[in-house]
């Protein structure tokens, strides 16, 4: 049982779909799946533009939504609060544009009043890009993307580029109403199926920026993929039997609907944010800023990795542990995804079991307890 914050757990009907003979991808029926999954995809992002689909993990897909509408010596402002906002820091710095980091500690949340600060000063226009993760997987934090944005916005020239690979289809995103330039996502977090595919919703202010952006691109060059879907097909050979898999995830997304899954995570990570409390466990990430796909949890008196171990070993659960200085000192349950009520419910009683047999004085039942009546209050 995964429950990790990606790869996330794959439903049967997406890996029937999967096991399916491969297709050509220039034959009518691969159009006619392309099509569906393009519909399907614009409801899933609340957008009525195009995302582009790449064969790529997410941070192939953050590099595609940095590299396309920039130029070298650009300025741009990247939040680093966790290994992924650090991560998006080192891209454009490998491109050679000029990168100013906004900075928050591990486990707590960037704030929007230090790019307004930022931004406000930027009197001659010259940070063409704001890149910030909406929610950090490495910490559990959800970042305030909307306060960011109304700043980013306020500037009038910098684009807006999201990580939204563990927030898309886990907490509310409507892209075109806040207007968001470049969201990024990735196939094995909320989308219920395998890694290997990337995802880059581009808005018309981005696609501006495109026309005159001069960094070297040409696998990643967001214009042909952008081409090659007016058209219903892909401009180089797209792993086909992911794409059944998406197919079929996405008609299960809308049979289940956005507010019921946006909804369902939320119902998730109250849920084990109150038996990991009623555990004696502290959450990493303050309750105002919860990421509703992940949480990170602070052992007291128990090695992280010890129960990490005993999941795995006596209840088949994976848990991840923690990144970089965290390594050793947190441990994340994911909840993204093909979760249900059921499944957290058993990774919460396997872990009281664990720290029983671990010999921690917690309080037989406290987490379930906690976690169900979350659950029947809905
Ligand atoms: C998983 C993840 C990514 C993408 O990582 P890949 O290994 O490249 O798929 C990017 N950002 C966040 C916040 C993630 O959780």
């Amino acid at each position: 049982m995964l429950a990790i914050p990606g790869p996330t757990p794959v439903p049967a009907r997406v890996l029937q779909a999967m096991a399916a003979h491969p297709i050509g991808h220039r034959s009518p029926a691969y159009s006619e799946l392309q099509a569906e999954i393009s519909e399907n995809l614009k409801w899933l992002h609340q957008t009525q533009h195009d995302v582009q689909i790449l064969t790529a993990s997410g941070t192939g897909a953050m590099e595609a939504g940095i590299i396309n509408f920039l130029s070298p010596g650009d300025r741009v402002l990247v939040g680093c609060n966790g290994k992924f906002g650090e991560r998006w820091a080192l891209i454009p710095e490998a491109f050679g544009l000029q990168v100013e980091r906004i900075t928050a500690e591990w486990g707590k949340p960037l704030d929007a009043a230090e790019f307004a600060t930022k931004l406000e000063a930027d009197q001659d226009k010259r940070i063409k890009a704001v890149i910030v993760t909406h929610s950090e997987t490495s910490t559990g934090v959800l970042n305030p993307l909307a306060a960011i944005n109304q700043a980013v916005k306020a500037h009038g020239e910098a684009l807006i580029i999201v990580d939204a690979v563990t927030s898309l289809g886990a907490i509310e995103l409507p892209i075109d109403d806040w207007g968001l330039d470049v969201v990024a996502s990735g196939s094995q977090k909320g989308y219920m199926i395998p890694p290997g595919l990337g995802f880059v919703a581009v808005g018309p202010r981005a696609w501006q920026a495109y026309e005159s952006a001069k960094l070297p691109r040409f696998y990643f060059d967001l214009g042909l993929y952008r081409k090659a879907i007016a058209k219903h097909t892909s401009p180089f050979t797209p792993p086909v039997n992911l794409m059944f898999a998406l197919g079929e995830a996405l008609r299960m997304m809308r049979a289940e609907g956005l507010d019921a899954i946006l909804a369902r995570h939320s119902r998730l990570t109250r849920a084990c944010r109150a038996a990991i409390k009623a555990l004696d466990l502290p959450a990493f990430a303050p309750d105002d800023a919860a990421s509703t796909a992940v949480t990170a949890v602070i052992p007291s008196n128990i090695e992280a990795e010890q129960i990490r171990k005993m999941m795995n070993k006596e209840f088949d659960i994976a848990l991840a542990g923690g990144q970089e200085h965290l390594k050793g000192k947190i441990f994340r349950i994911g909840h993204l995804g093909f979760v249900s009520d059921r499944d957290l419910l058993t990774i919460i009683a396997a872990l009281e079991a664990t720290l029983q047999k671990l010999g921690s004085a917690v309080t037989a039942g406290a987490g379930v307890a906690a976690a169900s009546r979350t659950i029947a209050e809905g």
